[in-house]
């Protein structure tokens, strides 16, 4: 046991990730967060972790973010495999490429999409045009669109499931749940909103939307559909150019297609529209003709943390460490915005390798 104390505000995906490596590597960690437990409940008021579509995507994603949160999705492209590899119960984990779809009326748009996809970030995997016939060997499921793009190396991940491995398999954290944490102190000290403060060697403030007024994050709106499609056969996430919403359908265990997502400059974290259903589910039928009659399991809208410049931040103090704005691409560099942030604070996190040859 290592006798460094540790407290984190939040228990969402940077939260569970901080405390699953932290606590196998024997350091003392509490978690504090207001949910009332560690499962999901699909009330819009959970961890966005929960309600993402899990696509890893560093090179689609370049098109509204900058070369540096390319570089860390990349980077967390090879850790995530190690994260997965060392728990008992792995969460799916794919990385076989991604599909960029577009109908024949939206082919200027797409080819202005690549062009910026190809200039951000040279030296790095890039979209490769597929003939139909290709398209149709990789993923037979896919009729309707026009054009379609490879894009190598891009993954996906199950959120819903990693979250509850990195929640199951965090040795020894001590977690407090129906508590919020009102303010997080440049001296390691977590007050909570019942008038209580715990003091740590080091705190983590990793609260999402719930790090205002101490960071000027806001939310923003997302909502997905989740489809049951027994038999669907899709193994790739796929984007469909869309003029209105970044359509994607992801395929998930259990005969789950996920679509989402709007993407609404509002903190509105009610059910979600008829409208962005409706759009949604048809730009979605109209690459993927079977899915008409899978049947609606969940609607979801939660909120994305995002900061003014829509980029992540890490701050690191003596007794504090700031994460936070991860916008829409959490899942793709939390593994290595972690390392970045136990590194600068000098904790030694246990290579997931070195685990998981000592757990066989
Ligand atoms: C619709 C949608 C689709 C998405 N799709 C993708 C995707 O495909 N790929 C991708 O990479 N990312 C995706 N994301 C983004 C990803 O979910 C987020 O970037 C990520 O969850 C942010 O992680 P976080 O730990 O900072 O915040 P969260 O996961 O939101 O966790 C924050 C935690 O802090 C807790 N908290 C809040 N206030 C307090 C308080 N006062 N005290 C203590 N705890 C508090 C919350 O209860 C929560 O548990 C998507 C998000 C949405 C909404």
């Amino acid at each position: 046991m290592n006798e460094l104390s540790i407290g984190i505000a939040g228990a969402g995906l940077l939260g569970r990730l901080l405390a699953w490596q932290l606590g196998r590597t024997g350091y003392r960690v509490s978690v504090f967060d207001p949910a009332s437990g560690p499962q999901p409940v699909f009330d819009g008021r959970q961890a966005a972790a929960f309600t993402a579509a899990g696509m890893l995507s560093p090179l689609a994603e370049l098109d509204n973010s900058s070369p540096e949160v390319a570089m860390l999705g990349w980077r967390s492209l090879a850790l995530w495999p190690q994260i997965a590899g060392a728990m008992k119960a792995p969460p799916h984990f794919a990385a076989n490429g991604s599909l960029l779809l577009a109908h024949r009326s939206d082919l200027g748009a797409a080819q202005r999409v690549l062009a910026r996809l190809a200039d951000a970030l040279p030296g790095t995997p890039q979209a490769q045009p597929l003939s139909l016939a290709e398209l149709q060997g990789l993923e037979p499921a896919l009729h309707g669109a026009a054009h379609a793009w490879l894009l190598p190396k891009e993954g996906q991940i199950d959120p819903v499931a990693a979250m509850r491995s990195l929640h199951d398999e965090a040795a020894g954290v001590h977690w407090n749940w129906s508590r919020r944490v009102g303010s997080v102190r440049d001296d390691g000290a977590l007050v909570l909103d019942d008038g209580t403060q715990q003091r740590f060697d080091l705190a983590f403030d990793v609260r999402g939307t719930g790090a205002r007024p101490e960071l000027p994050v806001r939310g923003v709106r997302g909502e997905t559909v989740w489809l049951h499609a027994p038999g669907h056969e899709l193994t790739r996430p796929v984007r469909l150019l869309h003029p209105r919403h970044r359509v994607y359908l992801v395929p998930r265990p259990g005969d789950i297609v996920l679509l989402g997502a709007s993407e609404i400059e509002s903190e509105d974290r009610s059910p979600v529209s008829l409208r962005s259903a409706v759009e949604l589910m048809a730009a979605a039928h109209s690459v993927m003709p079977a899915l008409a009659e899978s049947r609606i399991l969940r609607l979801d809208a939660n909120l994305r943390p995002a900061l003014p410049d829509n980029e992540p931040c890490l701050e690191v103090t003596p007794h504090r460490v700031r994460i936070n704005g991860l916008f829409r691409h959490g899942w793709l560099i939390a593994p290595a915005l972690v390392e970045d942030a136990l590194q600068a604070c000098g904790l030694t996190a246990q290579p997931a390798k070195e685990f998981a040859d000592e757990r066989s």
